[in-house]
């Protein structure tokens, strides 16, 4: 094993190795690598690393995905957090404080819904996971698991189509 990579929906300082934020998760200020690494270093001395989930997943398609090739490239990920992943040149941009893909938290169009994040009108209050359940009726589910979120739009009062 050469390495291990730590992926959250979060504003991260992967210099100290801590998720600084992550409000979908409830977490603040949490030491990843030093909870992966444990106090009895199980890992043997891998290297562990921390970064913002949208960062990974740009710099894998940019290394092994669709952007192969590619040095520009914007990756969207969005279920209960919409992040951004924004390359240039090849390389991840974060921008002056690391929270460059925060896209979620931009304002976007003309909403007042409340976001996790505190504010209002984030875009991520009205198109994320948790605002496309209760937009379908659907109940809330917690977490990111997909298939409880599918499921839970599958329900009675969910978005379900009848088949063809
Ligand atoms: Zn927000």
């Amino acid at each position: 094993m050469l390495g291990v990579a730590v992926a959250v929906p979060a504003l991260v300082d992967r210099e100290a190795g801590v998720v600084v934020d992550a409000p979908n998760l409830g977490w603040h200020d949490v030491d990843v690598v030093a909870a992966v690494t444990g106090q009895d270093d199980a890992l043997g001395g891998c290297p562990v690393r921390v970064d913002n989930d949208a960062n990974c997943a740009a710099l894998a398609e940019h290394v092994r995905g669709v952007a192969r090739g590619v040095g520009d490239a914007l990756y969207l990920t969005g279920t209960v957090g919409i992040g951004a992943g924004l390359l240039v040149d090849g390389e991840v941009r974060r921008g002056r404080h690391g929270f460059a893909g925060e896209v979620g938290h931009v304002p976007f169009g003309r909403s007042t819904r409340e976001c996790v994040c505190g504010r209002r009108g984030c875009w991520e209050a009205s198109i994320g996971l948790h605002a496309v359940q209760a937009a379908a009726g659907a109940p809330v589910t917690h977490g990111t698991d997909p298939t409880t979120a599918g499921a839970a739009l599958a329900e009675p009062g969910g978005t379900r189509r009848p088949g063809p």
